[in-house]
């Protein structure tokens, strides 16, 4: 099968052997698979991860041991956790102390044309939602996240750092809970135009007064959107983490312990609230948020254009 192969922060298009489920898993014929800022991480050697990267896929299940998803079109949540540990059998393999992320962590991802995924990991899709969308539903689960760890109220202000992929899906969510949302990043026209309803502001534009917001979302993938988020917060605020990257990031503890901030980090959440977000409409896609589909023969040109500058969704397309 056709794979990009990651190693030592080189990627390759290779003929790789298609994968074998065990007992208890599902392969998947992967449709599209989504290009996110961990995979750009990975590069840089986040993780210190080799194998077929890719986390975002939709697809559909050509074996499994539950004869009932054969045939169905799934999306999958990346965290394959032991099952025998108490957070695996609380149902919650994200935080299993022996997991396997797909495309992340000793597990081979979906920039590949079959991916392995433990049955219980996958989520069917209703035909209402079709594969572009599908594909998108990870990173909308890890935006939709924010909201099972903090109660946001309308009269909340909440800051969003950062408007690539993941600051634009998390405006997209916040937006529901009906408090005052403000998008800080460097593509103003765009997120006007993409996010008509919503109010904006763009801070290295229009300064606007610090520590004034109840609520801030790092979500630029960025050291300093560290430093930011700590200047915007209102004392007893609280910080939501959503950027992984591979440097370290050195903070003045005193300035959180003084004004009693709450710092929150926040990854992966579940799929099965994103499908019916998606499903009833509560959650609509922005026009535009997929730049560009590319085949997997051209998987490393997908990558790199992804690597530009304010690219937002880049999908490989796994079959022609
Ligand atoms: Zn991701
Ligand atoms: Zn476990």
């Amino acid at each position: 099968m056709k794979a990009l192969f990651l190693k030592n922060g080189n990627l390759q298009l290779i003929n790789a052997v298609r994968p074998s489920p065990v007992e208890g898993e599902a392969l998947i014929r992967v449709h599209l698979a989504g290009i996110c800022n961990t995979d750009i991480e990975l590069l840089k050697g986040y993780m210190s991860f080799t194998g077929i990267p890719g986390h975002e896929f939709v697809g559909t299940v050509e074996q499994s041991s539950q004869r009932a998803l054969i045939g169905k079109r799934v999306a999958g949540e990346i965290n394959a956790g032991c099952g025998r540990c108490s957070q695996c059998l609380e149902g919650d393999s994200r935080h299993c102390a022996e997991r396997t992320v797909l495309g992340i962590d000793k597990r081979d991802g979906a920039f590949a044309q079959y991916v392995v995924l433990p049955d219980r990991n996958l989520v069917q899709l209703p035909d209402s939602i079709p594969d572009e969308t599908a594909v998108l539903i990870e990173p909308l689960a890890a935006a939709m996240q924010i909201l099972s760890q903090v109660r946001i109220i309308k009269e909340n202000k909440v800051l969003i750092i950062g408007d690539g992929k993941l600051g634009l899906l998390t405006t997209v969510v916040l937006k529901t809970t009906g408090a005052k949302i403000f998008l800080s990043g460097h593509h103003r026209e765009r997120n006007l135009k993409m996010l008509s309803d919503i109010e904006h502001i763009d801070i290295s534009e229009n300064p606007i007064k610090p520590a004034s917001f109840d609520i801030v979302v790092e979500a630029s993938g960025n050291v300093e959107g560290f430093m930011t988020a700590l200047k915007y917060i209102k004392p007893k605020g609280i910080i939501i983490l959503k950027s992984t990257f591979h440097e370290d990031v050195s903070i003045d503890t005193s300035y959180i312990v003084v004004n009693e901030i709450i710092i929150i980090g926040s990854r992966c959440g579940r799929f099965e609230h994103a499908v019916h977000a998606l499903s009833v409409g509560d959650i609509v896609i922005p026009n535009g948020y997929v730049d560009k589909t590319f085949s997997i023969n051209e998987g490393i040109k997908a990558v790199e254009h992804a690597r530009e500058r304010g690219v937002l969704k880049v999908l490989v397309k796994l079959w022609d």
